[in-house]
């Protein structure tokens, strides 16, 4: 006899949940109580359900399955930042981050969710630690939500926390290029903002792109509240061609060109990530480089101080030099912000995540 394949609830709606009961003949709110279950409690065992009949948790564990990557691995930096090496049933592994958020109040503490939306990045951005081992595949809406509902559920258990909500935000700036996983990226920001689910707000939610044009122009048609992050890290196209590959088929023109679109589209504000590399794109041709193209723009810089990656020949700009850069940008009427760097004990900074350890 062949055996039946399961099938997988994860990243199932609420009505898919409720026709998927129905065909099995129970009654509709049956999905309902399921659905909670999975993105309210973060309960991957139907045997745990405990509000559905006895019967029919065995029989939902007979023909479905509910699969939260497995957390092979966590790791707490001095700041409080936890990083979590998670595997999906094909022993693919990706890693997340929960970043906590300032507050005075320890017990009131709230989380950013790093998350991850491929296994490995095609693009291979010379500075960047996930690239350095290629591609592997896409993840799913349902893993990707997986892998929120993991770390919230492996976050509560080791830390008592007031919040029913511990994570307030998501920022999609793992591993992988989230514009080359469209659809699922999509589906996974619908699931994750289903109010009667995970329910995190639109604002809450940050893409970060290296610079895919395709993909800015089509989340700028999608009629979603998200933040959009931009990758920059230079400002001249022989430089970010070397940085970031992807420059060679989208040049920093084409680049502008999508993102005046996206905010003429949505009116929302962008944000332009950039790393910086000690003598490679901090001077002040490159900051007077930045001014003309992002100061037309609305648009904030969030500064990156390069967290170094074993084996890369990228350093960390000195404390005074990161200043003066910040100074240039400032005095040249730019929005900017320096990004704190949460976790680097751990190897779970920006651009520091291989899913190796
Ligand atoms: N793949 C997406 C999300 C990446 S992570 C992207 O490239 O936009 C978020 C930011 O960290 C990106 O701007 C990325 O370029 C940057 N980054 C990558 N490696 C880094 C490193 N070693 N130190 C600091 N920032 C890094
Ligand atoms: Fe991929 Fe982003 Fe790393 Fe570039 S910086 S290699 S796009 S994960």
């Amino acid at each position: 006899m062949v055996k039946k394949d399961k099938i997988e609830l994860l990243g199932i709606g609420i009505s898919e949940l409720e026709e998927f009961v129905t065909s099995l003949g129970e009654a509709r709110f049956r999905g309902r109580q399921i659905h909670k279950w999975i993105y309210q409690k973060d309960e991957d065992s139907f045997y745990a359900m405990s509000d559905l009949p006895k019967e029919l948790r065995a029989k939902l564990d007979e023909v479905a399955i509910i699969s939260f990557p497995k957390v092979l691995k966590q790791r707490v930096s001095k700041d409080g930042t936890r990083k979590y090496l998670l595997e999906f049933p094909d022993k693919k592994r990706v890693e997340t981050v929960l970043i906590p958020q300032r507050n005075d109040n320890e017990k009131d503490i709230r989380y950013s969710l790093c998350l991850s939306t491929q296994v490995g990045c095609p693009v291979g951005c010379a500075f960047c630690a996930t690239g350095l081992n290629g591609f592997q595949r896409n993840l799913t809406a349902g893993e990707i939500v997986g892998e929120f509902l993991s770390s919230r559920r492996e976050l509560k258990k080791k830390v008592k926390l007031k919040h029913e909500q511990p994570i307030s935000n998501v920022v999609y700036m793992g591993m992988g290029e989230p514009m080359f996983n469209y659809d699922e990226v999509i589906k996974s920001i619908y699931i994750l903002n289903d109010h009667k689910g995970i329910n995190i707000g639109q604002r809450s939610i940050t893409i970060s792109t290296s610079g895919d044009v395709k993909g800015i122009e089509k989340l700028a048609l999608e009629n979603l509240q998200v933040t959009l992050a931009v990758s920059l890290h230079a400002c001249d196209n022989e430089l970010r061609d070397k940085l970031v590959p992807i420059n060679r088929k989208y040049p920093l023109e084409s680049l502008f060109k999508a993102v005046e679109f996206y905010i003429a589209q949505t009116n929302r504000r962008v944000t332009f990530e950039y790393v910086m590399l000690d003598d490679v794109n901090i001077s002040r041709k490159d900051a007077d480089n930045m001014i003309k193209l992002v100061k037309p723009l609305l648009a904030n810089v969030n500064l990156i101080p390069y967290n170094e990656v074993e084996g890369l020949p990228y350093q960390k700009p000195a404390k005074d030099k990161i200043l003066q850069f910040y100074n240039w940008l400032v005095e040249g009427g730019l929005n900017v912000t320096i990004r704190e760097e949460k976790g680097a004990d751990i190897e779970a900074a920006c651009g520091q995540l291989q899913a190796k350890r």
